[in-house]
């Protein structure tokens, strides 16, 4: 059996109860050593097999789980964040289900998650943005025409975008391009979560800048939007005047 884990944005305690508890039982451990955070690892149980996965290919990986398999061990292959997410964890699937191996998928906090944690923001308020765009520039990996920034960017919803640190010059012009103010507000948010996290305000303009002058070149999001702003409408949920499933709408506001 093969788990898929998220490990969640860093913290040590941001995995869940489930990936913990699988963690400690596993036999192999199979980690993205770039971004997961090495402290999940203490709770390796004695004899685990534990492998970065950093340096290894995807045929290495399933390799190693096919040799556990072989064995009747079972394997946790631990991703950072949530799986689902620039995970790369369809390839590995379709390899294990063509192999006849079973495996299950326990999620976990993406960053986009650590990183509105770190700015204390919620993305979709009311009347600002009821949308969240998760995406990332083009690099060595392709991104479909249609998804291009700019065109994302016409919607000016809330945009959390992966994997960009290194190409915020061209994002800046590509938001702007689509239709961002250049004096939207823009955060970004280095290692959400860790113990080293830090939060960079500005503008859609000034990405470049703000990441220049204080050295940030990976493992940050970049996070886009007014809901960074301060305008916004209360909600309808908690709004007195409001009916709805669970609560009438107090008698003074009917
Ligand atoms: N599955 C992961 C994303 C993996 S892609 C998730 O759900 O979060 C790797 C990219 O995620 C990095 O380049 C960076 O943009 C972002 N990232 C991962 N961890 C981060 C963190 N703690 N803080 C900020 N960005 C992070």
């Amino acid at each position: 059996m093969v788990h898929f884990v998220g490990a969640g944005p860093g913290a040590a305690d941001l995995i869940t109860v489930r990936g913990q508890a699988l963690l400690a039982a596993a036999d192999v451990i199979i980690y993205a050593g770039s971004l997961v955070n090495p402290e999940h690892l203490k709770l390796a149980r004695e004899g685990c097999r534990i492998y970065d996965s950093a340096s290894m290919t995807l045929e290495e990986v399933i390799a190693v789980i096919k040799q556990a398999e072989a064995q009747g061990l079972t394997t946790v292959r631990l991703h950072t964040g949530d799986p689902s997410i620039y995970g790369a964890i369809r390839e590995q699937m379709d390899l294990l289900a063509q192999a006849g191996i079973c495996y299950d998928v326990t999620p976990g906090v993406s960053s986009f998650c650590g990183a509105a944690a770190a700015l204390k923001a919620e993305y979709t308020l009311p009347d600002v943005s009821q949308t969240v765009i998760i995406t990332r520039m083009a690099g060595r990996t392709p991104v479909p025409e249609k998804e291009e920034i700019a065109k994302l960017a016409a919607h000016e919803a809330t945009m959390a975008i992966f994997l960009s640190t290194g190409l915020l010059e061209p994002l800046s012009a590509e938001l702007m391009r689509g239709g961002y103010a250049a004096d939207t507000p823009a955060a970004i948010v280095y290692k959400a979560t860790w113990p080293e996290e830090r939060v960079f305000y500005g503008t859609v303009e000034t990405l470049p800048q703000i990441a220049r002058e204080n050295s940030i070149t990976k493992t940050a999001l970049i996070l886009v939007g007014r809901f960074l702003g301060d305008s916004y409408q209360r909600s309808k949920l908690y709004d007195p005047s409001f009916t709805h499933e669970f609560r009438e709408a107090s008698e003074t506001c009917k």
